[in-house]
């Protein structure tokens, strides 16, 4: 027993013509090729919440790499195939992006461990998702175009804002899902269910996370923090005491939560005023060095390494903890600042900023300002021509850049 509305309305209100189209024809196809054919996950959840979202996944009943291969034929579009992962995309010529699955059940032979992928039924696949809420499918056959499918009380679920895993060992064979709920919790201001909390909470104090490679971690953090308020998911994951199962020996305090506050905000004026200090920076390196900068340092080379950060990370991130004290002074000129600071990459500058009080984080400001905008009269061909050679060029044109700053 399950249950089915139609929402064809539904769609036709909120989808654009060009993908409602798309979805029939996709429907069409799969009728002609001889399988079911389903739009499901994150695309149904936002169609039933009004939000748009252009991310189509498409589950199929039969063969999910031949028919992407029909229909791929049919529209001469780019087709390419995961062999790995029984699924394929198809690249239509605007640039929209389509991804086609077979049904599956996912065997977990150890937890924590990517499963082995058995062919099943569109029921047996929604359950082995992520939450309720990513569990619905619709039809899209021309017979039941329309037709959407809440096999666990995911609708109800939506509609009253609950993040619910599917079954109780959800988070062991995979506690990438923790991360996963706090991010859906704090991206729909939702609740987690109770009884999906206590699982989290269990497979967080049983070790379940350190059984996670550090890359699947650390995309399910990355995209916590593109979220709109990033602190808001940090403060969660420091009050579920991720962040020590993340990190080792790292511990969320009250001092270091401020600091995260202080560093997004100052990114966030960077973003907005100054671009030039944003391009190129790594969101994911600066948090970590506010994060890590407490931790001793054969810890951070583990953490370095399983979470495929760059080789000298750890060394910047020491150069950056050298200069915390000699810059906190609140009369400290803008050439002095230069010469502490020159060598370091925006990602250094962001996380500086979050360690220097208040008043010096304004002038600190004022100075990335000047510094951004600065004219010398002398550039690095003149200096050349007048017979300075390489690393006196350097040295001079430094010269030059501090009377700048201080005049
Ligand atoms: P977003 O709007 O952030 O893209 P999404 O729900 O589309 O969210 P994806 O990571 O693109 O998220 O995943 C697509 C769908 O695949 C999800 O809706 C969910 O049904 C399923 N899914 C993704 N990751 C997992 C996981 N770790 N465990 C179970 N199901 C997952």
């Amino acid at each position: 027993h399950y249950d089915t509305f139609n929402i064809i309305n539904l769609m036709k209100e909120k989808i654009s013509n060009r993908v409602l189209n798309m979805l029939r024809l996709l429907g069409t196809y799969g009728t002609e090729f001889g399988v079911p054919v389903y739009v499901v996950g994150g695309f149904v959840r936002d169609l039933l919440l009004g939000v748009e979202n252009l991310d189509i996944d498409l589950v199929v009943e039969g063969n999910g790499n031949e028919f992407g291969k029909y229909v791929a034929d049919q529209l001469k579009i780019k087709y390419l195939s995961h062999e790995a992962f029984g699924t394929c995309s198809l690249f239509f010529k605007d640039g929209f992006k389509l991804d086609i699955a077979t049904a599956r059940t996912e065997y977990y032979e150890e937890p924590a461990k990517l499963p082995k992928v058995e062919i099943s039924t569109i029921k047996k696949d929604l359950y082995r998702r992520d939450f309720s809420i990513n569990a619905m499918a619709i039809k899209l056959n021309p017979e039941k175009f329309g037709l959407l499918l809440d096999f666990f009380g995911c609708k109800k679920d939506l509609d009253n804002g609950i993040i619910r895993a599917l079954y109780s060992l959800s988070f062991v064979e995979d506690p990438t899902r923790i991360l996963r709920a706090i991010r859906f919790e704090q991206r729909f201001n939702f609740k987690i269910d109770e009884n999906t909390l206590d699982y989290m909470e269990r497979t967080i104090e049983n070790n379940y996370l350190e059984k996670v490679t550090g890359t699947r971690l650390r995309e399910e953090i990355e995209k916590i923090i593109k979220e709109k308020s990033p602190i808001n998911g940090i403060k969660r994951l420091g009050k579920l005491k991720i962040i020590s199962h993340l990190f080792p020996y790292t511990y969320y305090t009250p001092t270091l939560e401020n600091e995260i506050i202080k560093m997004f905000a100052f990114y966030d004026l960077l973003n907005k005023e100054n671009k030039k200090y944003i391009e190129n920076t790594n969101k994911f390196y600066i948090l970590l060095y506010v994060i890590l900068q407490y931790t001793s340092i054969d810890v951070l080379e583990f953490i370095r390494v399983k979470y495929g950060l760059p080789k000298n990370f750890v060394e910047k991130l020491v150069d950056v903890k050298n200069v915390f004290n000699k810059i906190n002074k609140e009369d400290i000129k803008f050439s002095e600042i230069y010469e502490l600071t020159k060598k370091f990459n925006n990602e250094q500058i962001i996380f500086l900023a979050s360690k220097i009080s208040d008043k010096m984080r304004e002038h600190f400001y004022k100075y990335l300002k000047k510094l951004s905008n600065i004219k010398l009269p002398l550039n690095g061909k003149d200096l050349k021509k007048m017979g300075y050679v390489r690393n006196e060029i350097g040295i001079k044109l430094d010269e030059l850049t501090k009377i700048e700053l201080d005049k």
